[in-house]
């Protein structure tokens, strides 16, 4: 039987007004917040059900639902894994996936493999180019995740080869620093269904060579679940249209602030976003009280 943890003077339920946030990251990937204080932030922001979305990960998944319930917020297990879609890298969201089975765990193994991998050959890459850098080195590496990187960026901008997020971009574009291996949007929406999650496609406005609505077209003949209509990047009318297209399409409607703790333009809470502008379906079965 499910645990469930019951405080008084808490509301175990929701309601149509409670306040939801279904987008965040914690330092299991570049977010620079511990669970706790992901938690005590939530708590300061009245949040009432929440989910954690690390990227590629879901390190941190099961002790977040803990922490959560502890201090009697709602949650939904979640993911945010990268997929490409016409060669370019986009995010979906995997809600109210089951940690416990092998095949997140599997591919989360199999992308930190590959990252290293990538990275050790970034790093010989530019070392052959006379650059100080060494993969020895590299794999002694550590940084401050409250730096809120990752080791290879962190690492490049240590040995002065990049200094900001365009450098890192900049030399990904040259093909001086290589990508993860990176799932197909259609493999990324199968696998998720193999977690029993649902697949919903992440702040759809931010993918610049993309046209958001072929984009749907196409990613739900793969069998897209839903759109994260609301996020800190969309703009009212923008949320607005695509709730519109997820109701005509039957597809759930999610949102978040996708706040990483650190980023100034992107912050729990909001936007706001209340119970009643989400339809998450059978997803509502599988919410943690
Ligand atoms: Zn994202
Ligand atoms: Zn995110």
């Amino acid at each position: 039987m499910k645990k469930r943890v019951w405080h008084s003077g808490w509301k175990p339920m929701l309601n149509k007004k409670s306040r939801i946030d279904l987008h965040l990251h914690s330092c299991a990937s570049d977010g620079v917040r511990t669970l706790q204080e992901i938690v005590n932030v939530a708590l300061a922001n009245k949040i009432d059900f929440m989910a954690l979305t690390d990227h590629d990960t879901i390190r941190n998944t099961i002790a977040f639902s803990e922490a959560a319930r502890e201090a009697g917020i709602a949650v939904l297990h979640g993911i945010e894994v990268s997929a490409l879609f016409h060669s370019q890298v986009i995010h979906i969201l995997g809600y109210g996936i089951n940690p416990d089975l092998p095949v997140l765990r599997n591919y989360q193994n199999h992308y930190q493999e590959s990252e290293n991998q990538q990275a050790l050959r970034t790093i010989a890459n530019y070392r052959k180019k006379g650059a100080h850098v060494c993969e020895a080195e590299y794999e002694q590496y550590t940084y401050d995740y409250r730096r809120g990187s990752w080791k290879l960026f962190a690492y490049l901008q240590d040995q002065k080869i990049i200094s900001t997020m365009q450098d890192y971009q900049s030399e990904l574009a040259k093909g001086h620093i290589l990508r993860s291996d990176i799932l197909s949007a259609e493999a990324v929406i199968e696998m998720i269904h193999q977690a029993q999650g649902a697949a919903v496609i992440a702040h759809i406005f931010d993918y610049s060579n993309l046209n958001p609505e072929l984009m749907l077209k196409t990613l739900t003949s793969q069998g897209l679940d839903g759109i994260e209509c609301y996020h800190t990047h969309h703009r009212p009318e923008q949320s607005q249209w695509l709730a519109n297209y997820a109701n005509l399409h039957h597809l759930w409607i999610t949102g978040g602030s996708d706040d990483h703790g650190h980023l100034s333009d992107r912050t729990m809470g909001t936007p706001r976003i209340t119970l009643d502008q989400l339809n998450l379906g059978p997803l509502m079965n599988k919410i943690q009280y």
